[in-house]
């Protein structure tokens, strides 16, 4: 059994294992993560030939767990409401931080592109409005914490909110939608597949909100990766996974393919994120919320100590702290 207080703090470590499992394969193709590393089964630095995240240590995390740090500043800060405008000056801020650092890991496209037009004037309420990117999926753990789970609709309301200056599409807030009620629904306590088949429901429900935007519904491929998932063995279902829903930063692509990961590997958050790291593309992400949504259904003794003290040490993380605020609010 697991308390509350330990799936709401499992639901941050989760991200932040995830994504730094991720680190060192993010943007890599299947077959160079496979001849290179092989699978992945430990935190590993990024080799000295990675685009992005070459010279990181074992254990760093990336943009996925500093920007859903930011949100869940931001909402404490808010009493659970996000300024639109003040969200778009802290990812501006954040950016302007990783430069100086000397950090290749900056806004993605959906959010650059929002973040430049608020600062050059554009309201923020219509700066989102393009944005189909996985960027408000990968951070919106900390929105799934502190919002209850029994009012979807409610809940919703509080995904969209935070999506709203970067991404505020129908495909966009539904995957936001379906990773912020599966980490809600675990934080209450539910089984994964309690909080999986709300998820499903909330991106139906997100799907409505924000400016329609075609692309393939983020809510369908879910239910299609639990279908193929529960009929084949993952030697050959994460294949078809790769082939059929992809691992870009796509949002209808990502958010699925970190369901798939969860629905192989159910008691397992741990190896849920091993196998992400493995899929090739965005890899940190997709890490990142399979390890948020299985660390607040099973909670933070699901990933190996070793590795969560090294997360924690490596980034100086205070999980802690946010999790109790998070909480608080909700
Ligand atoms: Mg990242």
């Amino acid at each position: 059994m697991t308390t509350r207080r330990e799936r709401a703090l499992g639901a941050l470590i989760g991200l932040a294992v995830g994504d730094a499992l991720g680190m060192p394969t993010q943007g890599l193709s299947r077959e160079r993560i496979r001849s290179t590393v092989g699978p992945v089964t430990r935190l590993l630095p990024a080799p000295p030939d990675h685009p992005i995240a070459a010279g990181l240590p074992a254990g760093s995390v990336t943009d996925d767990t500093e920007q859903a740090l930011l949100l869940a500043d931001l909402l404490i800060e808010g009493a659970g409401r996000v300024d639109p405008g003040r969200f778009a000056v802290r990812l501006a801020d954040w950016e302007d931080r990783m430069r100086e650092r000397g950090s290749l890991d900056l806004l993605g496209p959906s959010t650059r592109k929002a973040v430049q037009a608020v600062l050059e004037g554009v309201p923020p309420e219509l700066a989102g409005t393009t944005g189909t990117t996985n960027g408000a999926a990968m951070r919106i753990a900390p929105v799934g914490i502190a919002t209850a789970c029994d009012d979807l609709p409610a809940l919703v309301d509080r995904v969209e909110e935070a999506c709203l200056v970067s991404h505020a599409t129908s495909v966009a807030i539904a995957g936001a939608a379906a990773v912020a009620a599966a980490v809600s629904a675990g934080v209450e306590g539910q089984p994964l597949h309690v909080a999986v088949a709300l998820a499903i429901r909330a991106a139906r429900e997100g799907v409505q909100r924000g400016t329609w935007v075609a692309g393939a519904d983020v809510g369908a491929r879910i239910a299609w990766v639990l279908e193929r998932s529960a009929r084949g063995e993952p030697g050959s279902t994460v294949p078809e996974i790769v082939a059929l829903v992809g691992t870009s930063l796509a949002t209808q692509e990502s958010v699925p393919a970190a369901f798939a990961m969860l629905a192989l590997h159910p008691d397992d958050p741990w190896a849920a994120c091993c196998e992400a790291a493995g899929l090739g593309g965005d890899t940190d992400t997709i890490a990142a919320m399979a390890g948020a949504i299985g660390g607040a259904v099973h909670g933070p003794a699901a990933f190996p100590a070793d590795a969560v003290s090294t997360v924690l040490a490596v980034n100086a993380l205070d999980l802690e702290r946010r999790a109790d605020a998070l909480l608080a609010l909700r």
